[in-house]
């Protein structure tokens, strides 16, 4: 009799932890993933191809065509083309990404 009587006590407020701890770790998961997210909002600058979207960022380069990464788009030769589509240089146009 004992032993019900405190199984009965016991396990609600035990659940209750449970729970209470699940939520708190939930609660932490999202400020965790607010606080990334504010912290690795950076401005991006890329070229975007204006006839398929493909983009030029010049942290990659295009290892499609030699280019090395940190080239910026005004270095890239003027023979440079869409790695996809085989555009011009001159049909990418500059686009700011917010991340
Ligand atoms: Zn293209």
């Amino acid at each position: 009799m004992h032993v019900h009587d405190v199984d009965k006590v016991e396990l609600p407020g035990l659940l209750m932890e449970l729970s209470h701890l699940y939520f708190e770790q939930l609660g932490t998961e999202r400020e965790v993933d607010v606080k990334t997210v504010v912290k690795e909002t950076t401005e991006e600058e890329v070229y975007q191809c204006s006839d398929c979207m493909t983009m030029y960022n010049e942290i990659y380069g295009d290892i499609t065509q030699n280019i090395p990464p940190k080239t910026t788009f005004e270095s890239l030769p003027e023979t440079y083309e869409c790695s996809l589509c085989e555009a011009p240089k001159s049909s990418f146009k500059k686009k700011v990404l917010v991340k």
